[in-house]
C-alpha cells in the first residue's frame, strides 16, 4: 500500500476527519492500523502524533501535494494510547468508524452523581454470598509464585476472608505451567465440565499478582457475574471489580478509576470489560469462550476474541480461552497450531464423576400415552431427587408462557404486527372486569417489545377455539408447581431478572439451598457450579435445532452439553435427562456422550462440504427499510455489483433472498452471503459494497450491516 490515513487529534469531537499521508518505502512493511507515527501538519512547526487507522493505494488528490510520514513511533506506554490502536484496528477490521470504536474501547467518561452513595457491587457479592469483607484489606501481594506442582498451589496469603486453596490436580498444574510457557500465542484451555477451569485461571491471576501485573476475566454475559465474582474473590480477596451494563453510570465509573488507579487487580465482566484500563496488563482470560455473545451485534461489531487477540499482543501479556465446547473455529486454530491447545479430560472435584445421561424420545412418550412436558423419567428422577433434598434445573430455551397462540378451527397463528413473527404467551393474568374470570394472558413481541392482549375470539374466523400452543418457560414452572407443590421453585430468565440485583437473588438463593428446582432459559446452562444440584433435565432439546442457521448442530451441541455439565458436580453422582423428538441426531447423540471430539471431526466435515466457516470466510451483507420495495432492489444492486467486480477472485455470492425474519420494527431485510477462504479479499469486498450502497442508498434510509464469520 502506498498510502496511509491517519487520525491527528483524538481529542477533538470529529475523529473521524482522517488525513492522508505518504508511506516512505523505508517504512512499508511496518506501518499497520494502530501504529502511532509523526507527521507534518497544516502550517505547525512541530510535527504531530497521530494514529494510522487504515492504508489505501489510491490518493483521494494530486499526488505530488501528498506529505510523507516522518517517523514511526514506538509503542505507546501509555494505556489510552493502546486502547486507540486498538480502536483503530477494529474500525479497520470491522467497518466502522473510528468515533464508534473510540466509543467502545473509551466508553467511560466522567465521573457522575460524585456525591450519592452507592453499593459497591463487588462487596455486595461477597455479603450475598457470605464472604465477609474488611474495608481496605488487601491480599494484593501473593507469595512468590513456586513451580506449578501436585499439591503446591500458589495460594498466597489470602486475608482471613478467603477460603484456603485445594491442591492443584496434576492436570491443572500441568496446565497452568504449559500456559506460562506461551509467551507467542494464545492457550485454548478445553476441559470438560467441572474440570476446574475457573482453579486455573485463579493460579494463573495470582502468579501475575506476584508480578504486579493485572488480569481481565471476561465472562459471556451478566449473569455469570455473581458466580465468577464470589469464586474469584473467595480466594484472592476483594482486588476484583465488575464492569457490566446493569452498573449505574456512577458505579461504573468508580470500578473504572479502581483499575486506572491500581486499586484492583483483576476486572470481571461481559465484552466490554475488554476494554479495562490497566496499566500493565497481564492476563485475559475469556471463559466459555464458545459462547455467540463475544461477537458484538452492534456497531462495532466486533469478534470479543480477535480484538483479545489484539489487545494481548499490544500488552505483552497471557491469553486464555477456556470452554468445555471450544467453538469449532478456536478448536481448528489449536489444530493448525495457532493456538497452543491443553486439555482437563477429569472431574476436579474428588471423587465427582461425569453424571449417567438419559435421551428419552418424546415421540415414544406420546404413544404411550403421556402428554405432559416431563418423560416419565424426568418425573421419577424429579420425585426422587426432592425426597433426598439434592438440587433440580430444568432448561428449557423459550421464554414466556407458551410459544405462539393459534386457533384450532383454521390455524392463524396470531404475529405481531410490525414483525413477521408470532407473538408470545405471557402469563401476566388479568381478571376480566366483565366476567370476573382469569384469563390468559399477555401476549409480546420478543423482537419489537409490542404487546396486546390475548384476543378471546380468532381475528380471522371468529372462532373461540384459540390457545396458546408449546411451553415456555412460565408454563413449565406452573407445571411444576401442580405436579410437586411442596417443592420451592425458582425461575430464572429475561422477565424474572429485568430488575436490578435479580440475577443475585435468584443464584445466591438457590445455591444457599432455598429452593429445590431452578427453572431457566440457556441462561442458566453456562458455566455454574452448584454441587448440590444432581439432576438436570433438558425440557426440549431440539428447539435450537430448528434454526436455519448454519451452526445450528453445534450451538445445540454446546448447549446440551454444557446444560448436562451442571449435574453431578460435586460429592454425589448426578443424573441428566435429555428430552427430544430426534433421538437419532448427531448433536444430541453426541452431547449425551459429552464427545467434544468426534462432534468436532463430524461437524468440520459437514462446514468443508459446504464451504461454510471456519472452512471458509461467511460474509453477510444485511440491509433493511421501511420500503420494501427499495431494499429489494438495493439488495439485488449489491449482490449484481459484488459479482462484476469480484468476479477474477472468485468470490461465491449466493442472494440476495429475504431473511427468515423478513420484517422487524417495520423494516423489511434482505440478506446477501459472500463467501471467500481469503480474509483480505472479504475485507475488500466489504469495503467497496460499503462505498458503492453508501454512496446510492445512503440517504434514501436504507440501512446496512456486514459481518464476517
Ligand atoms: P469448570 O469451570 O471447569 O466447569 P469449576 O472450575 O467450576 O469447573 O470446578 C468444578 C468444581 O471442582 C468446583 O466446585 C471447584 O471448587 C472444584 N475444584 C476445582 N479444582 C479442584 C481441586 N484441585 N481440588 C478439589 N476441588 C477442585
Ligand atoms: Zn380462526
Ligand atoms: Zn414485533
Amino acid at each position: 500500500m502506498k498510502y496511509a490515513k491517519v487520525i491527528i487529534d483524538i481529542s477533538a469531537e470529529q475523529v473521524d476527519r482522517a488525513f492522508t499521508y505518504r508511506i516512505p518505502d523505508e517504512l512499508s512493511e511496518r506501518i499497520m492500523p494502530g501504529v502511532r507515527v509523526q507527521v507534518p501538519f497544516g502550517n505547525a512547526k512541530k510535527a504531530k502524533t497521530g494514529f494510522v487507522i487504515g492504508l489505501t493505494d489510491e490518493a483521494e488528490f494530486d499526488e505530488s501535494r501528498i506529505k510523507p510520514i516522518l517517523s514511526l513511533l514506538p509503542k505507546a506506554l501509555d494505556t489510552n494510547a493502546d486502547l486507540i490502536g486498538l480502536a483503530a484496528f477494529m474500525a479497520a477490521e470491522y467497518g466502522c468508524t473510528m468515533n464508534q470504536a473510540l466509543k467502545a474501547v473509551l466508553p467511560v467518561k466522567k465521573a457522575v452523581g460524585k456525591n450519592r452513595r452507592r453499593k459497591d457491587p463487588v462487596a455486595e457479592i461477597q455479603s450475598l454470598s457470605g464472604q465477609e469483607t474488611q474495608a481496605g484489606q488487601e491480599t494484593g501481594s501473593a507469595d512468590a509464585p513456586g513451580a506449578f506442582s501436585e499439591g503446591e498451589g500458589l495460594s498466597g496469603k489470602a486475608g482471613a476472608t478467603t477460603v484456603p486453596d485445594e491442591a492443584l490436580n496434576p492436570d491443572q498444574a500441568a496446565a497452568c505451567a504449559a500456559i506460562l510457557r506461551e509467551t507467542e500465542r494464545p492457550t485454548l484451555l478445553y476441559g470438560i465440565t467441572g474440570s476446574g477451569k475457573t482453579r486455573v485461571y485463579i493460579e494463573l491471576i495470582r502468579h501475575m499478582q506476584s508480578l504486579k501485573k493485572q488480569t481481565i476475566v471476561l465472562i459471556p454475559e451478566i449473569s455469570l457475574t455473581y458466580q465468577t465474582v464470589r469464586e474469584l474473590t473467595s480466594h484472592l480477596g476483594s482486588r476484583v471489580a465488575v464492569m457490566h451494563s446493569r452498573l449505574s453510570q456512577g458505579e461504573k465509573y468508580e470500578q473504572y478509576m479502581k483499575a486506572a488507579n491500581g486499586e484492583i487487580d483483576v476486572m470481571v465482566g461481559p465484552r466490554s470489560a475488554l476494554f479495562t484500563p490497566f496499566a500493565k496488563l497481564g492476563l485475559i482470560v475469556i471463559d466459555e469462550e464458545h459462547e455467540r455473545t463475544y461477537q458484538s451485534d452492534t456497531a462495532p461489531r466486533y469478534d470479543t476474541r480477535a480484538v483479545a487477540v489484539r489487545r494481548a499482543e499490544m500488552a505483552g501479556a497471557y491469553l486464555v480461552l477456556g470452554s468445555a465446547t471450544p467453538s469449532l473455529e478456536s478448536y481448528q486454530r489449536a489444530q493448525n497450531g495457532e493456538y497452543a491447545l491443553q486439555t482437563l479430560m477429569r472431574r476436579a472435584h474428588p471423587g465427582a464423576l461425569m453424571p449417567t445421561v438419559y435421551v428419552e424420545d418424546m415421540r415414544r412418550e406420546l404413544e404411550m400415552g403421556n402428554r405432559s412436558i416431563f418423560s416419565d423419567r424426568l418425573k421419577e428422577l424429579t420425585a426422587d431427587r426432592l425426597e433426598r433434598g439434592e438440587q433440580i434445573m430444568l432448561f428449557l430455551n423459550r421464554r414466556g408462557y407458551a410459544g405462539f397462540v393459534s386457533c384450532r378451527s383454521c390455524g392463524t397463528v396470531i404475529k405481531c404486527p410490525h414483525c413477521d413473527v408470532s407473538l408470545t404467551a405471557h402469563n401476566n393474568w388479568y381478571i376480566d372486569p366483565r366476567t370476573g374470570e382469569r384469563e390468559a394472558a399477555l401476549l409480546s413481541c420478543h423482537y419489537c417489545g409490542y404487546t396486546q392482549p390475548m384476543p378471546r375470539e380468532c381475528p380471522s374466523c371468529a372462532s373461540r377455539f384459540i390457545a396458546p400452543f408449546g411451553t415456555g418457560t412460565q408454563k413449565l414452572e406452573q407445571a411444576v408447581k401442580k405436579m410437586y407443590p411442596k417443592a420451592r421453585v425458582l425461575r430464572m430468565d429475561a422477565d424474572s431478572t429485568a430488575t436490578k440485583g435479580a440475577y443475585e437473588e435468584i443464584l445466591s438463593s438457590f445455591q444457599k439451598g432455598k429452593a429445590d428446582i431452578l427453572i431457566g432459559t440457556q441462561m442458566i446452562v453456562k458455566g455454574h457450579d452448584f454441587p448440590n444440584v444432581t439432576l438436570v433435565g433438558i425440557v426440549a432439546a431440539d428447539m435450537s435445532l430448528n434454526t436455519s442457521e448454519y451452526d445450528a448442530s453445534e450451538r445445540t451441541f454446546q448447549l446440551i452439553t454444557q446444560a448436562a455439565g451442571r449435574s453431578g458436580r460435586g460429592d454425589r453422582a448426578g443424573d441428566v435427562v435429555i428430552q427430544t423428538y430426534d433421538p437419532g441426531h448427531y448433536a444430541i447423540e453426541l452431547a449425551a456422550r459429552a464427545d467434544y471430539l468426534s462432534f468436532y471431526e463430524r461437524e468440520m466435515s459437514y462446514r468443508k462440504l459446504m464451504h461454510y466457516p471456519p472452512d471458509t470466510f461467511l460474509m453477510r451483507v444485511r440491509l433493511r427499510s421501511e420500503d420494501e420495495a427499495l431494499v429489494a432492489e438495493a439488495a439485488e444492486f449489491a449482490a449484481d455489483r459484488a459479482a462484476q467486480l469480484f468476479a477474477a477472485d472468485d468470490a461465491a455470492v449466493i442472494g440476495p433472498c429475504s431473511e427468515a425474519l423478513y420484517k422487524i420494527n417495520d423494516n423489511y431485510r434482505k440478506i446477501l452471503y459472500i463467501k471467500h477462504p481469503s480474509h483480505d479479499i472479504i475485507i475488500k469486498i466489504r469495503d467497496t459494497l460499503e462505498e458503492v450502497l453508501m454512496s446510492r442508498y445512503g440517504n434514501r434510509n436504507v440501512y446496512t450491516s456486514f459481518d464476517i464469520r
